[in-house]
């Protein structure tokens, strides 16, 4: 029986190309300064780290970078203003989920600062979400910990909950080794992804149907 749903944010929740352009912009730049190297080195450098660990929140723990204070430091020089427009389309989606009886949290490897500001920005208040957790307070995916944490919180067996987001191999496989069923947003790009991928949709916002329409999700 399904209880829980459980949201990537980027890339999932917000898809704005402006936005992820600018971050990337402007990690580079904090990368550099922390290096003490030329940008182009710095991309090499996080390039490489990031092809063994996934992601990037935790390629800069493994170069023991600390990644709240790196998300503060992005936070702090975007301008949410002209980079999100607010998205008036996530609230109804949470309180649809929420009034089937299901609880909704919000998984991401942002820290607590950068996504308390950008959900501000979208319009989303976090007080929707039963729960919102990041990288600030639990492992980056795809740590397994941070899926088993989430749905400890939201007290539910990992085979309770539905796991949404829009990487593979960085959350939807570790979201399925422990238990949980996966939804991706976005297509498969080689047929051995499919094993990790229960469902796909082009957006998030097909999510309610695909539950109401799903009796294995019933
Ligand atoms: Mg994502």
């Amino acid at each position: 029986m399904l209880r829980s749903v459980i949201l990537d944010f980027d890339g999932t929740l917000n898809t704005s190309k402006r936005y992820y352009a600018r971050f990337d912009e402007l990690a580079l730049q904090i990368l550099a300064e922390q290096f003490g190297c030329t940008i182009p080195d710095a991309d090499r450098k996080i390039t490489e780290v990031k092809r063994k660990s996934l992601s990037l929140t935790k390629a800069l723990l493994s170069l023991n970078i600390d990644s709240d204070e790196f998300y503060r430091k992005v936070a702090e020089q975007m301008d949410m203003a002209y980079l999100l427009d607010e998205d008036l389309r996530i609230e109804p989606l949470i309180s649809t989920l929420r009034s089937r009886n299901l609880r909704v949290a919000l998984l991401t490897n942002s820290g607590r600062f950068l996504i308390e500001k950008v959900l501000t920005a979208v319009k989303c208040p976090s007080e929707i979400f039963d729960a919102v957790i990041t990288s600030s307070e639990v492992d980056p995916k795809p740590s397994l910990q941070p899926f088993r944490y989430t749905a400890n919180l939201l007290g539910c067996k990992p085979d309770e909950a539905l796991y949404v987001g829009d990487r593979v191999y960085h959350e939807l496989k570790p979201a399925k080794l422990v238990g949980m069923k996966t939804v991706l947003i976005g297509n498969v790009s080689k047929p051995e992804e499919t094993q990790w991928v229960d469902w796909q949709l082009e957006t998030v916002h097909e999510l309610p149907e695909l539950i109401s329409t799903n009796p294995s999700l019933a």
